[in-house]
This record gives C-alpha cells, sequence and structure tokens, in this order.
C-alpha cells in the first residue's frame, strides 16, 4: 500500500493509473465495518483508495475533536491486511491551508435542521466541504459509505446530485458486533457495563421494526425512547420513525421509512438505525 500526505504526490501517482478507483473517506479508528466498504471497493474497482482525515470542520465540540481516537499504525495494518492500494493520510494544512473557512456552493438544506444537524450546528456543512474537496483530489469512479451514518449518506447523495459529480454512490450495509450493537469507533470508550447496555439501541430499533405497520407511530417512537431511558445510564436524544428519503414524518406506510436513534450511554454519544422496509 502507497501512503501520500501531499496532495500534489497523490494525483501525480493517480494520474499514471488506468482502471476504475474507489474510494473510501474515513476518520480513521478503523475496524471490520470500514474494512467492509475496502472489500466491496476492491471487488467493484481496479484501485482502492481510503482517506484517514479527522476533519475539524465537522465537530463542533473541540473536546469531541481532541478526545477522537487516531491509531495510524494499527490502522494502516488493517488496511493492507484488506488489499487497500493507496491511503490519503493528509494533515489539516494541507487540507485547509488558508485560515479563512472554506467555502462551498451547496446548500446543506433541510438535512441541517433534524436529527444530526439539528444536534450538532454546522456538522454536515463540514462533512459537505470535505467529501467535495476529498472528490476534486480522488476523482474516483465509485465512492463508499456506511449506512450506519444514514443522515450522512442522504447528505452526500444530495451534493453528488446538486453539483452533478460524475461519480457512483454506493451505500453499505452497516456492520453489527455479534450482540447486534453498530461497530463504531466510539464503541471503545464504552465501559464494561455500558458496553454491555449499549446493545438495547439496536433491541429497540428492531423493536419499532416489527410493530410500525401495527402501532401508532407517535407512540411507538415515545415507546421506545422511554424504554431506553428506564436505563439509567442511557441519555437518549432522538427515537423517530421517517420517511427513508426525506427524513421527515411518516404519512403512509407506503412510503420508506427508516427509524433513527440517538442515545448517550454513560456519557459516549451513539447513534444507529434500521431501514424497516
Ligand atoms: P468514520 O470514520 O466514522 O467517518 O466512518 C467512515 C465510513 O465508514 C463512513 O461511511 C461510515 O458510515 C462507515 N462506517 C462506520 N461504521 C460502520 C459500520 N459499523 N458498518 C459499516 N460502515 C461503517
Amino acid at each position: 500500500m502507497l501512503l501520500f500526505k501531499k496532495i500534489k504526490d497523490l494525483q501525480n501517482h493517480l494520474s499514471t493509473l488506468t482502471g476504475t478507483i474507489g474510494f473510501v473517506p474515513t476518520m480513521g479508528a478503523l475496524h471490520t465495518g470500514h474494512i467492509s466498504l475496502i472489500a466491496k471497493s476492491k471487488e467493484e474497482n481496479e484501485f482502492t483508495v481510503c482517506s484517514i482525515f479527522v476533519n475539524p470542520l465537522q465537530f463542533n465540540n473541540t473536546s469531541d475533536l481532541q478526545k477522537y481516537p487516531r491509531t495510524l499504525p494499527s490502522d494502516m495494518e488493517l488496511l493492507v491486511s484488506a488489499g487497500c492500494d493507496i491511503l490519503f493520510a493528509p494533515d489539516a494544512s494541507e487540507m485547509y491551508p488558508d485560515t479563512k473557512e472554506p467555502e462551498l456552493k451547496f446548500e446543506v438544506g433541510a438535512l441541517d435542521s433534524v436529527f444530526e444537524g439539528a444536534l450538532r450546528p454546522g456538522h454536515f456543512k463540514g462533512v459537505a466541504i470535505v467529501v467535495h474537496k476529498f472528490f476534486m483530489i480522488v476523482n474516483p469512479s465509485n465512492a463508499y459509505f456506511g449506512l450506519k451514518d444514514y443522515q450522512q449518506c442522504m447528505l452526500i447523495k444530495k451534493l453528488v446530485t446538486d453539483l452533478k459529480l460524475p461519480i457512483v454512490l454506493h451505500f453499505e450495509a452497516t456492520l453489527r458486533e455479534n450482540d447486534g450493537l453498530a461497530m463504531s469507533s466510539r464503541n471503545t470508550r464504552l465501559s464494561d457495563i455500558a458496553r454491555h447496555k449499549a446493545i438495547r439501541i439496536y433491541e429497540a430499533l428492531q423493536y419499532a421494526q416489527a410493530h410500525y405497520r401495527t402501532q401508532n407511530i407517535t407512540m411507538l417512537e415515545q415507546r421506545c425512547k422511554s424504554w431506553l431511558d428506564e436505563e439509567p445510564l442511557y441519555r437518549t436524544e432522538y427515537f423517530n420513525i421517517v420517511n427513508a428519503e426525506t427524513l421527515l414524518p411518516l404519512h403512509s406506510l407506503a412510503e420508506p421509512a427508516v427509524a433513527l436513534c440517538a442515545a448517550f450511554v454513560d456519557e459516549v454519544r451513539l447513534i444507529d438505525n434500521l431501514v424497516l422496509n
């Protein structure tokens, strides 16, 4: 695997390649979920580029940014075993050389006012800026994202559609631990007891999936949220069943539906979701 830290060096190398490029953007602290995206890209492309960049623009909380795990040596080992061809791991000064905040002519729109957008002001604008920048640098044929970050997938879809970028997007299923907890780099911050309790989120999502056709949606959302919060380690921020395309309230069971959840489990904020139909 080749490692590049500078945009120019990466681009010089990419210009010598012939064949499709699959791109997997990440913030590192890689786990099997990330590696499943690399595997998918390898299956479908001649070359796979992974980026590792903890993007300061998408953190609205500086302590969260500082606490974000940085594990480049073990990430590289995982990427090498997965057969990744190229790793791009720039410093923040390489991605954002100007002190002025970069701009992007793209309206995040309603996605910024619901769920993760509402609770993390500026987050999706930061994601859109960095992903757009990576797309311009790498110029991939295909790009791979995890449905684990459902709202982020909707944002990237809007970005690619609105800016008419010639990139095919692939949204891949969430990889879970054996007990159902969605794999996440944040899981390592859970204490043993919190780790054990964290599976309630997936249990609530499955309950919602089993009952959303037969129960009143608002009451079902409330029931799931209260059930999570019965556990003293929990502080649930939202548990909602919404239209899977617009993330707006469901009006009919014929619409595509997704259940979205965010909860603090003993101070570690976890998000998860389940497409219901
Ligand atoms: P992150 O490094 O957390 O920004 O994640 C990089 C990519 O990996 C994003 O597209 C995530 O949605 C995806 N991802 C994170 N966790 C999982 C998982 N458990 N299963 C599949 N993809 C995931």
